[in-house]
Formats: C-alpha cells, structure tokens, sequence
C-alpha cells in the first residue's frame, strides 16, 4: 500500500501546528490503511527537524534543506513536491488550509491531475459502490466539509486519481503525540535533481509578518460575543469578564460583520476553530457555521434572551436573559466571591 504523506510547514523555526495536526490524522489514517505515514519537509538550516515529527508518528521525513526553498515561494517548493510525488507516488497527500497550503495544494495537484479537496473538516477511509458499473473501489479518503454555505456536510471522494489531495484548516484537527518514542527513517532530498532555473526566477527581497495579538486559538476560556451584544461598546463587559476570568473574547461573523469586533476575533467556519475548556456565548444564536468552530468546547453556557435559541442544545448551562443585564452581574458576583 502506498503512503500517506504530510506536506509540513514551518512557522517561526519549528513545524507548525497544523503539520503536526494533519500527522495526528495521517497516523489514524494510515493505520486504518496499514501503510506508512510520511511528511516533507522543505525549508533550510533543517538541522534535527524530523525529531519533531517522530512522535506524531512519522515513520519516514523527507528533508529539501537548501538556502533556495526558504523563503517559501510557489515555483520551486511545487517543483520539488512534484517530482518527490512522481517518484513516491502516495495514495494521499494533506497539507494545511495556510497561505502557503492554499497556493501550493492546488499547484501540485493540477501539474499531478489529481484534484483536491479544500478545508476538510473531517477525514476518513471508506468504500465506495459505482452500481452503475458494478464497480466497489475500497478504502477512499473520504474527504469530508461542508458545502452550500454550510447547509450540507459533503463528503468528496477521488476514486480514480491519485494522490488524493486534501487542506485542512488550523485547529480543525487535533494534535496528540501518537508515541514520544516513535522512531522513523530521514530521508534527504535531492533539491538539484528537481530545481529547474526558471522555478527560481522569483526572489524575495523583504518580508514582513504581521502577527495577530489575539489568541483566541490557545485561549482555555473563550467569552464570546455575538449579534445579540448589540454594539460595539457592549462588547466591552465581554473584556472586562475575559480579562477577570483569565479568558480571551471571540465574536460570531454577524458581530464581526456589523463592527463590534475584529475579524481576527470570528469564530467558526470561516473563523477559527476553538477547543476551549469553557465558552461562554453571549447573544449567539447557534448557527452550524458558528457552532462547527466551537462545538468542540468542553463546557458551553449559553447567554440568550431567547429560550429556544439553537446554540441551547449544545450548551451545557443556558442563562435566559438579557446579555447587558447578565454579563454585569457575573462580573459582580466573580468579583465578589474570588479572592
Ligand atoms: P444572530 O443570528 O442575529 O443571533 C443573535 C442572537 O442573540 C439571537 O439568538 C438572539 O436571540 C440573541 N439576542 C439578541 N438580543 C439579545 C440580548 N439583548 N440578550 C441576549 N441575547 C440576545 N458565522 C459565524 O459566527 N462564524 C463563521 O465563521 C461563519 N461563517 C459563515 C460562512 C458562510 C459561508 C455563511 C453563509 C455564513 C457564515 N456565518 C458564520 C454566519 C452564520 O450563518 C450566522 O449568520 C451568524 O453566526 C449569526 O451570528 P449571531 O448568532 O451573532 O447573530
């Protein structure tokens, strides 16, 4: 059986999260298949990336250490993906829902005829029957997201080109170390044997990062504000009850959109996807592309003047009431009663 490989990708000198992600995933995955798991790695000063990688589960990394694939740019990180793939032929590659999974993905995919699945938000191996030509094909990467605005869950399947290829958000996956002793095989990739002179016409002069100061992603306590807040000053009591309880603040798009917070503060299917200890939703109403970012959330008390609100069935505490008139008195009382 041919390999699951991970395209991983690095953030500030280590591997990102997502990679790490996706190798939790493809370690299922691949267990599920009884193959091999495998991630690349291109980049330079790579020295000891892959002790990383071996307790997700890794059991090869293939390493492209060269000054030319960093900074990352399109041509010669497709270029060296590509040839790696020809040669390796896996049965699925995965990669980041990122910038850089984004513009790569697709490239490797149309130069490999083998189509990909954007932000999956669920992977699985199943069967699939073609009655039509009496045709079972067995274990396809069900590649699995929602679709028509998030009205369908669909699952997508690519029964007859391979690699099947697929993204997956940050956070959307979880990242568990399959075994701190895990031990794997390093390869090291041949960069020249792939790198043609005009897959480096392209330089970079400068970069820039712009970092979120939110971290709504690591955040154990997420207060989050929605519609239903009524502005943005409203927002504030979100604030002061974050900062009081050591949590961070959240919006729904609808928040977002009418400007009582920043986007990089939307959670949900075009937001991110959060997995705190405790979410409290103020003035939410519980839409699915609201709720597919959340619903993962250990405990959820739901603030809402609406008794039959949907986000109720998935709180497990619910307050019936006005947000600007609850909010306050939480404050209050939790000042009150900690010490
Ligand atoms: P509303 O639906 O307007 O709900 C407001 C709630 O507040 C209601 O339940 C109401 O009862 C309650 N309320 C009102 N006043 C008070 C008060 N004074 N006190 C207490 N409760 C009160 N949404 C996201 O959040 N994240 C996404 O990533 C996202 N992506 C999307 C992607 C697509 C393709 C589409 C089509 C939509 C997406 N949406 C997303 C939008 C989503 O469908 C909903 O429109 C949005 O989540 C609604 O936000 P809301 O619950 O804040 O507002």
């Amino acid at each position: 059986m041919n390999s699951v490989f991970v395209i991983c990708e690095i953030d500030d000198a280590k591997i990102a999260d997502v990679s790490l992600e996706l190798l939790t995933k493809g370690r299922s995955l691949a267990n599920r298949l009884k193959c091999k798991l495998e991630a690349i790695v291109l980049g330079s000063e790579l020295d000891g990336i892959e002790k990383e990688l071996f307790p997700y589960g890794a059991d090869v990394v293939h390493i492209g250490d060269d000054p030319r694939l960093k900074p990352y740019t399109t041509l010669p990180h497709a270029a060296v993906i590509n040839g790696l793939f020809r040669e390796e032929k896996p049965q699925i590659g995965l990669l980041g829902a990122t910038t850089m999974g984004r513009d790569l993905g697709p490239r490797v995919s149309s130069a490999l005829g083998s189509g990909l699945t954007a932000d999956c938000t669920a992977l699985e191996i199943g069967d699939h029957e073609e009655k039509k030509a009496n045709m079972v094909y067995k274990d396809l990467l069900y590649q699995i997201r929602p679709a028509f605005g998030g009205n369908i869950v669909a699952t997508i399947i690519n029964p007859d080109h391979r690699p099947q290829m697929a993204t997956v958000r940050e956070g959307v996956m979880k990242k568990e170390i399959y075994s701190a002793s895990h031990k794997g095989v390093v390869k090291k990739i041949d960069v020249s044997k792939y790198l043609k002179p005009e897959d480096l016409v392209v330089k970079v002069l400068e970069r820039h990062m712009e970092k979120s100061r939110v971290n709504i992603k690591n955040s154990s306590i997420i207060v989050a504000g929605g519609y239903g807040m009524g502005s943005k000053e409203n927002f504030n009591v979100l604030y002061e009850l974050a900062e009081l309880i050591g949590g961070e603040v959240g919006a729904s798009r609808a928040a977002v959109d009418a400007g009582f917070a920043d986007h990089d503060r939307q959670i949900g299917q075009t937001g991110v996807t959060v997995r705190p200890k405790l979410y409290i939703a103020c003035g939410i109403s519980g839409q699915i592309q609201h709720t597919a970012g959340m619903e993962e959330s250990s405990m959820v008390i739901a603030i809402n003047n609406d008794p039959m609100a949907p986000i109720n069935r998935i709180a497990d505490y619910v307050i019936v009431g006005d947000v600007m008139d609850v909010i306050p008195k939480m404050i209050t009382y939790y000042k009150k009663n900690s010490k």
